[in-house]
């Protein structure tokens, strides 16, 4: 196995990994842990190019360490990447050698689920280290954190329409729903069941298509979601999907979902902003998995109450941010940004006290 490490500014630490072995092609990337270990969700995905795969690591990475300053986790922020396709490629050589990769960081960051990834392989993963979180609960970890996002997610919505529809009655709200994954199944659950409309896509068919029976959603081609009518946009797939091309097709009155990074860059908030469409900022809002994870390193272990009375917290934190950003006059994503580093700037000064 070989490591090397990337410098990257304002990163603290990007290390590669090749495993010619287990066919292991990896990077873990630790933004900041001025407020704690680093924790952070393991992706796997087939990227087309290492600088693409590098260029997401450290943009996911960096989310996590403003999403657990603003949910005050206690944790800072990390991410890392798989390069493969999470269809063909999985095997427990594969994941094991993940384990020792993010065990040769001796705990400076902590891993979990994420896109392509599954709690399964999250168990293979532990075989090899025990900085990983999100295993099965009758092993005493928290579990799946997609339901947990799905509900942070849902009051977040409820927050949205309240201000932008004046209305906290979801009968007759219509939402286009991207991506049918983990988070987005028990989202629509919760929307379905306060009475939201669902339109939805995902490039697995099948996936859409379960959403569609269970819960009365209509399903359009992945291509099509951004022209849907509908009060709310909802991406629950990946990311930049808020960008050049698609802000000026979008019918929503609200942005507000489940993925990271929605924004291609923090100007595309100012352009929704101008159009006049109220964003929720991704990492306030899908805060939910990282808010139960981290209940989990608490010293007495996971509580689920405490895990469920934090994830309420949400549509609070969301509604601040959106009072905050009206207030002061700027986009929702650079109030959330501003106050991320606001209590970043605390954390460093508290530890240089
Ligand atoms: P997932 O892999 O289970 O679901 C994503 C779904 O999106 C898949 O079904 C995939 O086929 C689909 N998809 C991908 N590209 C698409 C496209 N262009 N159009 C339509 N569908 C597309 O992942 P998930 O765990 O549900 O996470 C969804 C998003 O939420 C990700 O961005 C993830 O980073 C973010 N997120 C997840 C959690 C969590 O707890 N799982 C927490 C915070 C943020």
């Amino acid at each position: 196995m070989k490591i090397t490490e990337i410098p990257t500014e304002g990163y603290e630490k990007v290390v590669r990994c090749d495993d010619p072995e287990s066919g292991l092609k990896a990077i873990i990337s630790v933004h900041d842990t001025t407020l704690g270990p680093a924790l952070g969700g393991l992706r796997m995905w087939p990227y087309l190019s290492d600088q693409e795969a590098l260029t997401d690591v450290n943009r996911l990475s960096r989310g996590m360490t403003y999403k657990s300053a603003v949910a005050e986790t206690g944790l800072g922020g990390g991410k890392s990447i798989i390069i493969g396709n999470p269809k063909t490629d999985k095997a427990e050589a594969l994941f094991r050698a993940m384990g020792r990769f993010v065990d040769s960081l001796d705990g400076l960051y902590t891993t979990a689920e994420d896109v392509g990834t599954s709690v399964e392989d999250m168990i293979l993963v532990r075989k090899e280290t025990k900085h990983v979180t999100g295993l099965p609960r009758d092993i005493g970890s928290s579990g799946d954190p997609s339901p947990y996002t799905a509900r942070g997610v849902f009051l977040g919505i409820k927050a949205c329409i309240e201000k932008a529809l004046g209305t906290s009655d979801f009968n007759g709200v219509r939402l286009a729903v991207q991506g049918t994954g983990h988070v987005a199944r028990y989202l629509c659950g919760h929307l379905h069941e306060a009475g939201a409309s669902l339109i939805v896509t995902d490039i697995v068919e099948e996936r859409a298509k379960l959403v569609a029976d269970q819960y009365g959603a209509t399903i359009v081609s992945p291509e099509e979601i951004y022209d849907v009518d509908c009060e709310i946009y909802c991406p629950c797939a990946l990311g930049a999907t808020i960008n050049d091309d698609t802000i000026p097709r979008l019918k929503a009155k609200i942005v507000a979902g489940a993925a990271n990074n929605q924004c291609l860059t923090v100007e595309h908030g100012d352009r929704l902003r101008e159009r006049g469409i109220l964003y929720a900022p991704d990492f306030v809002i899908n805060a939910g998995g990282i808010i139960n994870v981290s209940v989990e390193l608490e010293p007495n272990g996971y509580n689920e109450d405490r895990a469920l009375a934090k994830v309420n917290n949400i549509y609070n934190a969301v509604r601040d941010i959106l009072r905050t950003a009206a207030e002061e006059d700027i986009a929702t994503n650079r109030a959330a940004i501003l106050l991320a580093e606001r209590k970043l700037e605390e954390g460093r000064k508290s530890k240089t006290a």
